[in-house]
């Protein structure tokens, strides 16, 4: 171990873009990554055989183009490119029917029928104010909008429920849009908040579109990676830290970890009234995932489905709203609402000539190890028939599994944290600064923090922003942040 200016703990898309922050503002930075590759929730492997790469975790980056964190982030001169496909995300029904989003707010519409006027009601505002909005949601929920008017409308709109918000619809194609946007936010479908996701991800598809990354998301951290070298920072690897005791001594540390593991790795350093905050801090649902290896593309019945990188797959409003009700009474639904993607639509070199990966999670209460591949795949036939036959290979991953792979995600819970109101304002515990810890020189900066999940790298931002403030102070200087 070197001497440092500072350490960053976790090379997730958090961590890494907390160590840029901080090497380009002149910090000599080392991160310690507890797995043998960077990237965290941001990496792409060949999970199934080989030639075909599959992302790891995070495979679609809306966020990515909307983050300001990422704007002054020259990906496309370090080789990465976004690849979005024309439909953002398709939602298949019974009978080869199925609604999707892509392109302008009155080219959904009209395929909307009778829900038409309705769809622009709801989304023509919020799409033409995604500039506004979306930065608000995508910061400290902590300073003063820069417009307040629209934020504050949205925001009003954004806590009611996604039920609520379905009731405006009538076909059950709009109903099923509202609920498969809705599950992303793992809250049951009548949940205060659960209205919010259906917006904001339809503003994101309206505006940015719904990309995957050229190669896979793992090309995101390598030139995040390139960037921190450039700057002298460094990345060790296969390296856990326990103890922020184990640390060598370093005015700036910056955990990407979320309060469980700060109370594991500092427990009896901690105020006491702190450490009672951070243990009551909620997790959500976990993930069981599956990635598979396929002799072609899904044959999906709805051919919308088949222009798209995102399927939400579960069927009714309904069903996908006892789904969530089940996941979040601690049960495993039976006919799962599941999350799809098929980068091989856009990306065709993600595998072999002619054949194609494919990726689909389900949510499962929070530590369960059940084994939900059966039932994934049951829903995808469904809707696609013949899909079981194209089947080479798979590799599950059960929530607890996922908590092996990476201890931020805590009982399976891919968002480092529930959805609740209370969470997604205060976010990890009341403090005006969310990213300061209750120890001098110690900042979090893991989807714990606010924005919360998603590759978007505000809460590293977010969090090293606040460090070389207070370095600033301590020199004495005046910080430009
Ligand atoms: C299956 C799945 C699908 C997802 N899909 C999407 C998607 O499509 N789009 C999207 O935007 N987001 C998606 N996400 C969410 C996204 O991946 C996360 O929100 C994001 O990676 C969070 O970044 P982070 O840096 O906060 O934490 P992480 O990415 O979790 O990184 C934390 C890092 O810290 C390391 N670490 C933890 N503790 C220690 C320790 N004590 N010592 C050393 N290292 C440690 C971990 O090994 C890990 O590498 C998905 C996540 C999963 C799991």
């Amino acid at each position: 171990m070197r001497h440092t200016d500072a350490i960053v703990v976790g090379a997730g898309p958090n961590g890494l873009v907390a160590a840029l922050t901080l090497a380009r503002a002149g910090l000599k930075v080392d991160v310690y990554e507890a797995a043998s590759d960077p990237g965290g929730g941001c990496r792409t492997a060949e999970l199934t055989l080989p030639g075909f790469r599959h992302d790891v975790c995070s495979a679609v980056h809306p966020l990515l183009l909307a983050s300001p964190a990422f704007r002054d982030i020259d990906l496309s001169s370090r080789g990465v490119r976004l690849l979005t496909p024309v439909v953002a995300f398709a939602h298949p029904l019974d009978g080869g029917r199925s609604a999707s989003v892509g392109g302008t707010v009155a080219e959904v519409a009209a395929s909307l029928g009778v829900d038409a006027q309705a769809y622009t009601r709801t989304f023509g505002s919020i799409v033409r104010d995604a500039d506004k909005i979306l930065p608000v949601f995508l910061g400290t929920m902590r300073s003063v909008p820069r417009h307040p008017i629209a934020a504050a409308e949205f925001g009003l709109r954004a806590l009611s429920s996604a039920q609520a918000l379905a009731g405006r619809f009538r076909s059950e194609e709009a109903r099923a849009l509202i609920a498969g946007a809705a599950g992303h936010s793992m809250l049951p479908l009548n949940a205060p908040l659960s209205g919010a996701f259906p917006r904001l991800f339809g503003a994101l598809a309206h505006r940015y579109g719904w990309p995957v990354v050229e190669g896979g998301s793992a090309a995101v951290v390598d030139a995040l990676v390139a960037d921190l070298t450039s700057l002298d920072g460094r990345i060790e690897t296969n390296c856990l830290v326990k103890n922020l005791a184990d640390l060598p001594p370093t005015p700036t540390v910056v955990l990407d970890v979320t309060p469980r593991q700060l109370l594991d790795l500092a427990g009896d350093q901690l105020p006491r009234s702190y450490a009672r905050a951070l243990a009551r801090y909620r997790y959500g649902p976990g993930v069981c995932k599956v990635d598979w290896a396929l002799d072609g593309p899904v044959p999906w019945a709805a051919t919308t489905c088949r222009h798209t990188v995102t399927v939400h797959v579960g069927g009714t409003f309904e069903e996908v709203a006892l789904s969530e009700a089940d996941v979040n009474a601690g049960r495993h639904p039976d006919r799962p609402y599941c999350l799809v993607t098929q980068p091989c639509v856009v990306d065709p070199g993600r595998a072999p000539k002619d054949r194609h990966t494919l990726w689909a999670y389900c949510h499962v209460p929070n530590g369960s190890d059940v084994d939900m591949t059966d039932r994934i795949e049951a829903q995808i036939e469904r809707f696609a028939p013949g899909f079981r036959d194209l089947i080479l290979a798979r590799s599950t991953t059960t929530a607890t599994a996922t908590e092996a792979h990476n201890p931020s995600y805590v009982g399976g819970d891919i968002s480092a944290g529930a959805a609740t109101l209370r969470q997604m304002v205060f976010r990890p515990t009341v403090r005006w600064n969310p990213y300061r810890t209750a120890l001098r020189g110690v900042y979090l900066c893991s989807a714990a923090t606010p924005p919360g999940g998603g590759v978007h790298g505000m809460c590293g931002l977010g969090a090293a922003r606040t460090a070389l403030h207070d370095v600033g102070q301590q020199r004495g200087t005046r910080s430009s942040s």
